[in-house]
């Protein structure tokens, strides 16, 4: 029977015993097999009937007493399970006197229990070994001296000793010294990564050969390796509609099992004048052949296989039912920065207006753009300090989302941003800014910003984002996933925008969106096309992954906003994980519809052929049992797909 529903620790009252089922399950089943030998040797010596019967019982409580732990433990929650069927079947059989047969039936079902059990237990583990990147303690430096700390007790701002081969506990900045890094375990990236004094490093990577300080950023709680564990163990909880369906399907179902099997224990032998206990028999052998047990770990095994794989190449989908959403997207759309381009843009021209030294505007827009997490801030600010810039914080600041930033300071208002920020503000552009502007975008500047402070315009500053190099041909792997449509939504000008989507060969390109038009578009293009992915990285995604039907968000790095709101993170900045994360999808549903197939069709044959050429129970027993770890090893399969 299905582990998650039957066999699954939190199903199973064990708190109460000191024992551990792992080993004593394997244990009971072993047991099981002596007792039916001892069963049917007590037999052949024409040994007294209370001897075979006290044996008998005895096998039957260690074949059984697994099943009917579940089936108190469902009861409880006012469910039934399907062990209850095998249950009633091994007790009727026991009725007509068939012990051995009945015995055969609970050693193969708690047999097969315990090979699922493990089987799934594989996954699992593939799941948790993520745990394992947490150290217990952390070498911080404490004045002169190194004190090994508790994970949970260091504090952000604490400095942390790493020596090479120590995995970074938190996530931190690296003050002093430079390494490379193995980041596989959280981003999926084979090849080390070189980083050196500034550099974020996450949780759980690898220090290879450095010795290096690094400052904490994050509390273990909020690490990305913590988030990680979190959403992992959540999408376990998660289930997907098909699973959700079947299992209260099995709910209706096994009652109607029960009470046919009842109606045609009652009512066949009357009406058809064959022997009672015979057709008794018969119906102890249907009852076990009909029950769904294939059916009901069909999908979760495939599932819980599938989110293991994804794990590990640095995908995480919060939940089964997002891998079922995913197989079925037709559309997906791009936010640009960051998710085509590297979203690191590198400042490339200061152009003063006329009056104005490159200085004083490289000054006002680097000191307006100081409190800002924007990647256009950060290129801004990067440059300002190679040009030995220390801006002071200005009086006031707010950000405008998808726009820029309004900032004052000696009683004059700094706005530095696209047009659309300056005529919110009341400000209209002169007609030549504009003009400029547009020869600088299709010059191929990049991104041009407006600065404008108390009633001057300052001029402008052009940041240029590099676009992945290996973006055209990892969109055209996603058509060959069969996607079929591929879309921009970028809050940048149209221009830069249009100019790109011909490069990359993008189907639609819609650019200078505020995050709810691209929250609009995301729902107009579900409506034209059909399911759509949204794949974002900033806190202006953060609408549209929701309105999505599968929203990916990119980068573990990326903002908490996106990660929040996504259905599936990618861990690593690869576009290609796209790809493979929808060819999963479809292999998994694929590999969930044949074992539900199979499944059906394995019930209908035994119940058909027990009803016509009679089936003895044994065999029916082996023929269930047999399906329902078959499904189990399909399922397994997507453990090993690589896409
Ligand atoms: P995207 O959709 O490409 O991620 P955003 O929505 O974040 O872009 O920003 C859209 C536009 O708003 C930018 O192209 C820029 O013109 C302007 N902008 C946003 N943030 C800032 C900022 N901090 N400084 C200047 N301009 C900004
Ligand atoms: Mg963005």
């Amino acid at each position: 029977m299905s582990t998650l529903t039957h066999s699954h620790p939190k199903n199973r009252p064990n708190a109460r015993l000191p024992i551990n089922d792992e080993i004593v399950e394997p244990l009971f089943v072993a047991l099981t097999l002596v007792g039916i030998a001892a069963g049917l040797m007590t037999t052949s010596f024409g040994a007294q009937a209370r001897v075979h019967l006290a044996v008998n019982l005895l096998t039957y409580f260690v074949g059984g007493f697994y099943a009917v732990r579940a089936i108190i433990a469902a009861l409880r929650e006012r469910k039934i399970e399907v062990d209850l069927l095998m249950v009633i079947a091994a007790i009727g059989a026991a009725y007509v006197d068939a012990w051995t047969e009945g015995a055969i039936l609970l050693f193969l079902f708690s047999l097969s229990n315990v090979l699922q059990g493990y089987a799934m237990r594989r996954t699992e583990r593939a799941i948790s070994a993520l745990m394992e990147l947490r150290p217990d303690t952390v070498n911080v430096r404490r004045g002169d001296q190194t004190v090994a700390v508790a994970l949970e007790a260091v504090q952000v701002g604490d400095v942390v000793l790493l020596r090479p081969g120590d995995r970074v506990p938190l996530d931190g900045t690296i003050q002093r010294g430079s390494g490379n890094f193995d980041e596989s375990a959280i981003t999926g990236e084979s090849m080390p990564v070189h980083r050196s004094e500034g550099a974020h490093v996450l949780a759980g990577t690898l220090n290879t050969n450095g010795a290096l300080d690094m400052l904490v950023t994050k509390p273990a709680s909020e690490s990305t390796l913590a988030r990680i564990i979190n959403m992992v163990s959540e999408a376990q909880s998660r289930k997907a509609s098909t699973q959700s369906f079947l299992d209260r399907a099995e709910q209706y179902y096994a009652m109607s099992v029960i009470v046919s099997v009842l109606l045609f224990i009652i009512l066949v032998p009357p009406i058809f004048g064959v022997n009672f206990g015979e057709n008794f028999y018969k119906g102890m052998v249907l009852l076990t052949v009909a029950s769904p047990c294939a059916l009901v770990i069909s999908v979760p095994a495939a599932l819980l296989s599938a989110i293991a794989n994804a794990a590990r190449r640095g995908v995480l989908f919060k939940g089964g039912a997002h891998l079922e959403e995913l197989s079925k997207v037709k559309v997906v759309a791009f936010d640009k920065t960051g998710t085509l381009t590297f979203g690191r843009p590198e400042l490339t021209d200061v152009l003063p207006q006329p009056g104005v030294s490159k200085d004083e505007l490289l000054e006002a827009v680097a000191r307006a753009e100081l409190s800002s997490e924007h990647p256009i801030a950060r290129a801004i600010m990067a440059y300002a300090t190679t040009q030995g810039l220390a801006p002071a914080e200005p009086e006031k600041f707010s950000a405008v989302t998808g726009m820029g930033v309004r900032a004052s300071w000696d009683g004059q208002e700094t706005l530095v941003g696209s047009p659309r920020l300056m005529t919110q503000a009341g400000i209209t552009v002169p007609a030549e800014l504009l003009t400029e502007m547009d020869r600088l975008a299709d010059d191929g500047r990049g991104t041009v910003l407006l600065a404008h402070r108390g009633s001057r315009w300052l001029g402008l500053v052009t940041v240029m984002d590099r676009e992945r190099p290996d973006a055209a041909e990892k969109l055209a792997a996603l058509r060959a996933a069969g996607i079929e449509r591929v879309v921009m939504l970028t809050g940048d000008n149209v221009r830069v925008a249009e100019a790109m989507g011909r490069r990359l060969g993008i189907d639609e390109v819609h650019a200078g969106l505020l995050p709810e038009d691209k929250l609009r578009i995301v729902e107009e293009l579900g409506k034209k096309y059909g399911p759509v992915a949204m794949v974002g990285d900033g806190v202006n995604d953060a609408p549209a992954l929701a309105a999505a039907s599968s929203g990916i968000a990119m980068g573990a790095a990326g903002t908490d906003a996106a990660l929040e709101t996504a259905d599936i993170v990618l861990m690593s900045d690869d576009l290609g994980a796209i790809g493979y994360a929808v060819g999963l999808s479809k292999h998994t549903q694929r590999v969930v519809w044949q074992n539900i197939a199979f499944a059906m069709s394995v019930v209908v044959v035994l119940v058909i052929s027990t009803l016509t050429i009679g089936v003895p129970l044994p065999l029916g027993v082996v023929g269930h049992e047999g399906s329902t770890i078959l499904v189990v090893l399909n399922g397994l399969r997507l453990l090993a797909y690589r896409g």
